[in-house]
């Protein structure tokens, strides 16, 4: 009895598979924007089957299959999946009067977190976001394998996530901070001092799961005493070069917070892959960057919110590194250096809107466009994705996302997505 019951619970999942892998939908696109191609396309039919796209042809000749699903998003224009490669899934922001950062650390057990994770995935995909690049949990361990685990097997909705882990950090160079000394107080990344325990740093967090790793190669920052920007270096580059051989004997890849000076320079010696935020790129980092064809993450928007008052030394210092931060984004333009978008959403709200970074980049002087393909195929490069994410074409994952109006005009459609499958699955929408 009990094994012809479980015979028959086998062959239910079996077919719910079987039917899952051959589903297929039509999607009609009034305008499709592809994620690679410079001008859009009209009236565009795009069919999944399963995870995939299958094929994306003119109306006019498109061979629709009976009994498919049909979306209508024939007066929308379609974009594949956003992709932001910077996020912390388990922070909620930093607001002071909620207890700041410290208080995520101190007061919040893991379940407590994980169950805020667990809103913040959903929240990203409701916006559009079909891919994170997560950079750390702050403090939260390995976590986000567990977060990444559960949107895999279906059990919360979520994008897919590529996930770092812990991050490693030297002694005195990442919080908590300011407490008696004589008290452990946890700290929201791994530190280490020496190439030995740099070394093996990343390799626990490799061994744990993490897709790529994160380093902090700048801490703290402030006015210099020529009116610059002054950044901490934290890891040498010993400790740095230790690191990335060993994550690139893996086959990974290393993205390094760095904002400007020593330990920006070491940051790109050292061979890290993609420098996050990027405050202050003097012309010999870009020259740099560009010849090793290192990515610039820039999380722009982050930088202009929250200001400290103007007359504080925080608050000036806040205003240099906005000031700096643009002219870099413009210098990195111009140079065509490799651009991702990124957020660091986590570090700000998951209440805001994910996509207001895109109004940052087109005011700084990216296209629409190119401000897409950061968000598109150019950050599934990074990922290493191409032709996979970040593109609707033959063969890519079937993750398809829509907005009413035309984000070429108006970069803010973005905020307004209305439409989102992701993995040939609709979570959000149906036709109009
Ligand atoms: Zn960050």
């Amino acid at each position: 009895m009990t094994r012809n019951i479980l015979a028959t619970v086998a062959l239910v999942i079996l077919g719910a598979c079987i039917a899952r892998a051959g589903q297929i939908t039509v999607i009609h696109a009034g305008v499709l924007i592809d994620g690679t191609s410079d001008t859009p396309r009209r009236n565009q039919v795009i069919i999944t089957k399963g995870q995939r796209i299958e094929s994306v042809s003119d109306e006019a000749s498109a061979k629709i299959p009976e009994g498919a699903n049909i979306v209508d998003l024939s007066h929308s224009t379609v974009l594949p999946g956003l992709i932001d490669t910077h996020t912390h899934i388990f922070l909620q922001g930093e607001v002071p009067a909620e207890g700041g950062y410290d208080i995520q650390l101190l007061k919040y057990p893991l379940a407590y977190r994980a169950a805020r994770a667990t809103v913040s995935v959903k929240r990203a995909l409701d916006q559009g976001f079909t891919t994170l690049r997560d950079l750390e949990t702050e403090g939260a361990g390995y976590g986000d394998i567990g977060i990444k685990q559960a949107v895999d097997e279906g059990i919360i909705p979520g994008p897919r996530l590529f996930v770092v882990t812990r991050a490693i950090s030297t002694t005195g160079g990442y919080p908590l901070e300011g407490y008696a000394p004589e008290i452990d107080v946890p700290k929201g990344a791994q530190l280490i001092d020496g190439p030995v325990e740099a070394r093996k740093a990343a390799r626990q967090q490799l061994e744990h799961g993490a897709d790529w790793i994160k380093v902090y190669m700048t801490h703290r920052s402030w006015i210099g005493k020529h009116g610059e920007l002054v950044s901490q270096p934290t890891l040498t580059l010993e400790e740095l070069q230790a690191i990335t051989d060993e994550v690139h004997g893996w086959g990974k890849r290393v993205a390094c917070h760095a904002y400007s000076g020593i330990g920006l320079h070491r940051a790109i010696e050292g061979g890290c892959d993609s420098i996050e935020h990027g405050l202050d790129l003097d012309d010999a980092a870009i020259a740099q960057m560009a010849k090793q064809g290192t990515w610039y993450v820039p999380t722009l928007a982050v930088y202009y919110g929250d200001w400290a008052p103007e007359n504080t030394p925080d608050g000036q210092r806040d205003r240099k590194r906005a000031s700096v931060h643009e002219e870099s984004f413009k210098k990195a333009l111009k140079a065509h250096l490799k651009i991702a978008f990124g957020t660091d959403i986590g570090g700000i709200p998951w209440t805001e809107p994910i996509a207001q970074e895109f109004s940052y980049m087109v005011k700084f002087g990216m296209t629409p466009m190119d401000a897409i393909r950061s968000a598109t195929s150019r950050a599934a490069e990074l990922l290493e994705q191409q032709g996979q994410l970040g593109e609707i074409r033959a063969g890519a994952f079937a993750d398809i996302v829509a907005v009413d109006g035309d984000p070429l005009a108006d970069i803010k459609e973005l905020e307004r997505v209305r439409f989102v499958m992701k993995d040939g699955k609709v979570f959000k929408g149906e036709a109009k």
